[in-house]
């Protein structure tokens, strides 16, 4: 039985045991994928002691996806750019740590909308943790066109200068962004604002959306926050971020055992779970 695992503080919430663990056991890997609640003071102690008991790889998820970088044998350029990791694999027993965040929502963005996203004008709204990983990935797949808005400024200008790949973005105001709105064919929500249970806030006006746009809201719970409502309201196509959630873990499980999940069973595990426990729109399909 080979032994997996996310470390976080807190951890029982997180939705990765279930989703990881019936991934293995559809594709018949023996193993078993634990939550580990580290804090903060035990976390080298933490990743020498998953060593040293076998653990063959794990996520890392909030707080200690910067934190974690130094006790790491190794990063991927990417991770590396954005400052932090999600994933660790275990290779000639060696940790070398990896960013999913970015490209699972990627592959989520061209799974439920395009393929090809190089010519597209987009606006990403939020300058945080998972706007770095949306936005270093994007930019490194070659999609230059990406303004920032956040609600403070020094965040996205900082966001885009220290970013190592060449591109063409600005910096907005939330108020500069509502009124260029028309100008973009994808908007990406990457703030908290809207997340359960402040349901009823959305982070900018659509007033100026071209309806021909694409807008994806990285948050899942609720399934269609008050944001992307109003997007399908002005006849958006929209795309909430369980993708993104179920790509980033489907990433990690092919680097730990070469083998590619089926998306549609950990999509349906996470909603299972979800079902539980969240805020759910009417239509639980409507994602
Ligand atoms: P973060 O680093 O704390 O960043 C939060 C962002 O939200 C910042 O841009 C912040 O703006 C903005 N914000 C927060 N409260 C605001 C308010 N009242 N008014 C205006 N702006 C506000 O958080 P994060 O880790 O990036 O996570 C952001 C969201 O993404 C969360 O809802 C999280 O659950 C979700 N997420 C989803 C996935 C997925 O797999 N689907 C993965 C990661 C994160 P300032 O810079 O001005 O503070």
């Amino acid at each position: 039985m080979k032994l997996y695992g996310v470390i976080g503080d807190p951890i029982a919430h997180s939705l990765s045991p279930v989703m990881q663990g019936r991934a293995f056991d559809e594709m018949g890997i023996k193993a078993h994928y634990h939550p580990f609640h580290i804090k903060g003071q035990d976390l080298e102690i933490a990743i020498k002691g998953m060593k040293a008991i076998g653990v063959e790889g794990f996520n890392v998820t909030i707080p200690h996806k910067t934190a974690v970088i130094p006790f790491l044998d190794s990063i991927d350029p990417l991770a590396k750019a954005i400052g932090a990791v999600n994933t660790v694999i275990r290779e000639n027993n060696r940790w070398i740590g990896y960013n999913t965040d970015g490209e699972g929502f990627t592959e989520a963005l061209q799974a439920e909308w395009k393929e090809n996203l190089q010519d597209e004008q987009v606006l990403m709204i939020g300058a945080g943790g998972a706007a770095k990983a949306v936005f270093y990935t994007l930019l490194s797949k070659g999609i230059h066109h990406i303004d920032i808005c956040n609600r403070t400024m020094e965040r996205a200008k900082k966001l885009i200068k220290d970013c190592p790949y060449k591109g063409h973005s600005t910096a907005l105001t939330l108020t500069e962004a509502e009124e260029k709105l028309s100008q973009y064919s994808l908007i990406i929500q990457t703030t908290s604002i809207g997340m359960y249970p402040e349901v009823s806030q959305s982070p900018l006006s659509l007033e100026q959306l071209n309806p021909n746009a694409f807008v994806s809201d990285i948050i899942y719970n609720p399934f269609e926050t008050t944001f992307l409502k109003a997007a399908k309201k002005r006849g958006a196509k929209t795309q909430n971020g369980l993708g993104m959630f179920v790509y980033q873990g489907a990433l990690a499980f092919e680097k730990w055992t070469g083998q590619s999940p089926n998306i549609q069973r950990m999509t349906e595990t996470v909603m299972e779970q979800l079902g539980g426990n969240v805020c759910l729109p009417e239509n639980k399909n409507a994602f």
